[in-house]
């Protein structure tokens, strides 16, 4: 017998029908003699719905506080459906919203954090043998406000729970069956992960593999809360997002090829080769909350240097207008853009013990003929920016060179 925290996203809840489903597997839980508290999301659509009603009223959309009241309803509306379809199959179920729960967040509106979570109605349900309903990506703040946790809060809602809870695993229930190796759309022998690390989960997830809220697996490695990404459709073993030792002892070096294509490449000839331009040129972008990525700074010529880096696509216009000041202040020649450039990225924690892994990079793409334009490393990453219309010629070969569509043995006995 097991705690487990079940969080089933808003597809797996968008019709009454689905709900009726969601029911069924709950209660096959409750049967095998599991603790069980859920965490759900809104029906699918529901949160966009609700944002666009607050837009067409107040189009400034400038009243936080009013919006994380709106939004809310979305998951008490399921917390209730939920624990209703469980009553009909004869399972005790009890609904919570967050303030119920007493889920304390800070006050920021809209992106607030959990501060600290209740669990003493929680444990009392479940010592009464009751299932558990909380409605996710929402709390309150000490002076009672509704508060709500930023977009896809449902996990972090439901990972913050378990760790309270010191539950046995945290099962996120949605559409794909797991975390893949890669995007399966762009590579057909794609495979399903077994196990990955939580670092290398946030290394697969900034990059657009979205299967989870970045946020709940820092939350989930922060306090070594097990993580598994699982199909509400089908059944399976899903994907188990783990600590390092956990993780197979003889792990491979790569884990899998994360890319984003959604980047855009400034780059500044000409800049005097002088400290502190550095700094002059990415100050601004800073200070216009603009993310930067990879950055690249050429060996200085006659007191004169090339300054590199990159932007989100969304950022480029932005980023040139902020640039074209700059450009003129230090004298620099000129400004290039491109924004047809991506990136792509092989990340695996068994990078620290493989030597190597750059190289075997670097040589696929060669044998391809694809051009590295910029180089960027982590301890358990190393990301590229290529040509965009290469994208999936070097997402696939370099699939390939890492023997990712192959099972490895490891993982293979257990599947
Ligand atoms: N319903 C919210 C959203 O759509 C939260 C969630 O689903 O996790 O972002
Ligand atoms: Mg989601």
């Amino acid at each position: 017998m097991a705690l487990i925290v079940q969080k089933f996203g808003g597809t797996s809840l968008g019709t009454v029908e689905r709900i009726e489903g969601v029911a069924d597997k709950i209660a096959g839980f409750r049967g095998d003699g599991h603790d069980v508290v859920v965490v759900v999301s809104a029906m699918s659509g529901e949160t966009n719905r609700l944002m666009d009603l607050a837009a067409q009223v107040l189009p400034e959309g400038s009243t936080p506080r009013e919006l994380d009241v709106l939004l809310s309803t979305g998951e008490q509306v399921t917390t209730a459906l939920l624990s209703m379809a469980l009553h009909k199959l004869g399972v005790n179920a009890r609904s919570y919203t967050g303030s119920q729960v007493r889920i304390l967040t800070d006050d920021v509106h809209t992106k607030a954090r959990i501060l600290h979570i209740d669990d003493v109605n929680i444990c009392t349900d479940l010592k009464q043998g009751k299932v558990v309903v909380v409605a996710g990506f929402q709390g309150v703040d000490d002076q009672g406000n509704i508060t709500t946790l930023g977009r896809g809060g449902s996990d972090t809602t439901a990972v913050a729970l378990a760790a309270a809870l010191n539950a046995d695993e945290c099962q996120i229930y949605t559409d794909v069956d797991g975390v893949y190796t890669t995007d399966p759309r762009v590579v057909d022998g794609a495979r399903r992960l077994e196990k990955i690390t939580f670092e290398e989960m946030l290394e697969m997830a900034s990059m657009g593999s979205k299967v989870l809220q970045i946020r709940s697996v820092e939350f989930a490695g922060k306090y070594s809360v097990p993580l598994r990404v699982m199909s509400s459709f089908e059944d399976g073993p899903g994907t188990l997002i783990t600590l390092e030792e956990d993780a197979a002892v003889e792990a491979p070096a790569i884990a899998g090829i994360a890319f984003n294509r959604d980047e855009a490449k400034l780059t500044v000839l000409g800049v005097p080769d002088i400290p502190g331009v550095a700094y002059r040129i990415l100050g601004p972008i800073g200070e216009a909350n603009i993310e930067v990525d990879v950055i690249l700074q050429n060996i200085g010529e006659d007191a004169k240097t090339d300054f590199t880096f990159t932007v989100g696509r969304n950022d480029l216009s932005q980023s040139q207008r902020i640039l074209e000041r700059t450009i003129t202040e230090l004298g620099a020649q000129e400004l290039r853009v491109d924004a047809k450039i991506a990136k792509v990225s092989v990340v695996g924690v068994g990078m620290r013990s493989h030597a190597g892994v750059a190289s075997r990079m670097f040589r696929a793409l060669a044998d391809v003929g694809v051009n590295i334009q910029m180089i960027s490393t982590s301890e358990i990453k190393i990301s590229v920016i290529i040509e965009e219309k290469f994208l999936e010629l070097a997402v696939r070969t370099l699939h390939s060179a890492f023997e990712l569509d192959a099972e490895p043995d490891s993982q293979g006995a257990a599947d």
